[in-house]
């Protein structure tokens, strides 16, 4: 996605810029563009869930979630993220209110413990490396950089990361231990895994025997448009090509409930949903079943997870037109950037010319715009073009994100005109 036009800009366009950009400042703005929060009205969508489970304090299959014990989490609930999840009930855990510490949990528990399919734990061995396809997502990025593990960027394209560059990669360096992937409308380009990227990731040769696919399916189930699109089924090709214990499927309610007290989910082969509860079975007696039960009784079954996901649809989709229809009206034409309009998930792509996302992000905090810091969308901090900027519109109000939007799309333009213009 490059974005620099050779054609100069005529002054006057940058005199508006300027003009622009002293008025911005002038406003004095309040606007938070950085994390993908939910919105406080998504949020009232789960209200139900705080007087919930009322009185009841046994799952359907008479377990008293009051209690101890229960390390695989509710039956029942498994079975509704089952689907969407892609892994057979039996081999996913509900667990405790974050998937992200559950990736934290396997990288430890790989550390310290030897992985299905290996013969030493990664801490007795002297480099560990992850291949990390750019743009991702910071969170994974700052969890491998806190164990030491090396990342390796990948690039990306529109059907996921560069399955030459991988292959290549994963056969001849037995360091390379994972890969971070958000299948579905990924964090943050809204990229959506082919079908042959996933099976190309299934099959291929890893020189290390206990390579896994952290498959984090964060936005399974979170569609913008009338066309929810389905992946193809990782683990199932997995099990097909013999390398069944490959991926670390990842996914949670985060984003369908509340974002603070939802439930985690953990899904994989027997060998590795046995590794990883016989691990966590040191750290904890059992999940929050209390919490679990709530979801239950709330969601109800897979088709109440679809008419609620159809319900923030219906918040989430005008926030996302609002990106698009400022981004074209400010931007299009301009040859100054380019964006990615995606059909679910929770952020967009801005990416504006080489060398100015750093520049755009910090006139747009002198204007009292808040945006995730450049950078953040590639391991250490380090997006070498230095051109991409995540945007997260859920959380503001349609209001607050249309002047948010603005303001960005001028600092935008600021920046762009600047440098055409050498200054
Ligand atoms: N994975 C991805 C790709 C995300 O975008 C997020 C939230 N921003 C998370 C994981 C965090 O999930 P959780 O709240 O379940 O820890």
């Amino acid at each position: 996605m490059t974005t620099e036009s050779n054609a100069d800009a005529p002054a006057e366009l940058l005199d508006r810029a300027r003009r622009d950009y002293k008025e911005l400042t002038a406003r004095g703005l309040k606007l938070d563009l950085t994390r993908g929060k939910p919105a406080p009205e998504q949020l009232d969508l789960s209200e139900g869930l705080l007087s919930l489970p009322g009185d009841r304090h046994h799952a359907p299959d008479g377990t008293d979630v009051r209690n101890y014990g229960g390390l695989r989490g509710l039956p029942e609930l498994r079975e509704i993220f089952s689907d969407v999840l892609q892994v057979p009930a039996d081999r996913l855990l509900a667990a405790g209110n974050s998937s992200l510490e559950l990736m934290h949990d396997c990288l430890v528990h790989a550390f310290l413990s030897v992985l299905p399919g290996a013969e030493t734990r990664w801490a007795d061995q002297e480099r560990i490396a992850f291949l990390c396809p750019v743009p991702g997502y910071d969170r994974h990025f700052a969890l491998t950089e806190r164990f030491g593990i090396e990342m390796i960027p990948v690039p990306m394209d529109d059907s996921g990361p560069d399955m030459d560059v991988v292959e290549r990669l994963v056969a001849e360096d037995p360091a390379v231990k994972g890969i971070w992937c958000v299948p579905k409308y990924s964090n943050p380009n809204g990229v959506v895994y082919g079908d042959e990227t996933i099976a190309r990731l299934a099959r291929m040769t890893t020189a290390a025997p206990d390579f896994r696919i952290f498959w984090d399916n964060a936005y399974a189930a979170h569609h913008l448009t009338d066309e929810p699109v389905e992946i193809a089924d990782l683990s199932a090709a997995c099990a097909e090509s013999g390398n069944p214990d490959r991926p670390f499927v990842f996914g949670s309610t985060s984003k369908i409930t509340f974002a603070g007290a939802g439930v985690g989910f953990f899904g994989s082969s027997t060998a590795n949903v046995d590794w990883l509860t016989a691990n966590s079975s040191k750290r904890s007696i059992g999940p929050d079943k209390v919490n679990q039960l709530r979801h239950l009784l709330f969601l109800r079954d897979a088709e109440g997870l679809r008419i609620h996901m159809e319900r923030q649809r219906s918040l989430l989709q005008p926030k996302f037109d609002t990106v698009q229809r400022i981004l074209e009206a400010e931007l299009g034409g301009t040859g100054l950037a380019e964006w990615t309009t995606p059909t679910g998930g929770y952020f967009v792509t801005l990416e504006v010319g080489e060398g100015c996302a750093k520049e755009v992000v910090r006139r747009a905090a002198e204007a009292g715009i808040v945006l995730t810091p450049a950078g953040a969308t590639h391991p250490y901090g380090d997006d070498p073009r230095d051109a991409t900027i995540r945007i997260a519109p859920s959380f503001p109000s349609l209001e607050e994100l249309e002047k948010a939007m603005l303001g960005l799309t001028t600092c935008v333009r600021l920046v762009g005109y600047e440098k055409r213009h050498g200054n």
